[in-house]
């Protein structure tokens, strides 16, 4: 895995059975409707990917794309809209699919300005959350893992637009962050 990974924290064989068994309780709880999952660009690509793939609930697919971090390993607190839905999601079943949750923020920000639309409902699924997320008060209905407060890449994760394409969630070295 080279010298720029400090360990691997989620092998994809792991991140397979998760998504199978979000997958199952997603299927129970949509039975009988049609579902519209909204990935969050870029991290979510793999999720997406996968989950959709896992999935019996027919579903269409959309993209939104803000950006709540730089390049950096530190929340900026400020999320902009770089590519909105093509959907009205107006009267959909809508599910955010995401990452990775942190502080939150990200999310907070979706969940009202997707809410304003009017969608016949709002949920979330997201592959990791950090402890973080547990201060905030955020109904999350699908998580798959709970991580430990560590930069991680892979699996959709970037560090500077880098390692997105693992198949597996690591932690990075501290040296390749300057740490
Ligand atoms: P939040 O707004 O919850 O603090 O962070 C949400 C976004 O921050 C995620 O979608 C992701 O892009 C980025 N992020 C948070 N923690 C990590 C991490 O450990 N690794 C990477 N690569 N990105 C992270
Ligand atoms: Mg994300
Ligand atoms: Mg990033």
């Amino acid at each position: 895995m080279g010298t720029d990974l400090k360990s691997v924290l989620i092998t994809k064989e792991e991140i397979d059975a998760k998504l199978a068994e979000l997958a199952a309780k997603i299927d129970a709880d949509y039975a009988g409707r049609e579902l519209l999952i909204v990935g969050v660009l870029k991290g979510a690509v793999m999720v997406m990917a996968d989950l959709a793939r896992a999935l019996s609930t027919p579903v269409t697919m959309d993209w939104m794309a803000v950006s709540s971090y730089g390049a950096g390993t530190k929340s900026s607190g400020v999320v902009r809209i770089l590519k909105d839905l093509d959907t009205d999601i107006a009267g959909r079943d809508v599910l955010i699919v995401e990452d990775i949750i942190d502080s939150g923020l990200t999310l907070s920000w979706l969940l009202s300005n997707l809410s304003s639309r009017g969608p016949a409902s709002l949920k979330v699924c997201t592959l990791l959350r950090k402890p973080e997320a547990a201060k905030v008060d955020l109904e999350v209905e699908y998580t798959g893992f709970d991580i430990p407060n560590e930069f991680v890449v892979g699996y959709g994760l970037d560090y500077a637009e880098r390692y997105r394409n693992l198949p597996f969630v690591g932690t990075l070295a501290p040296h390749v962050y300057g740490g």
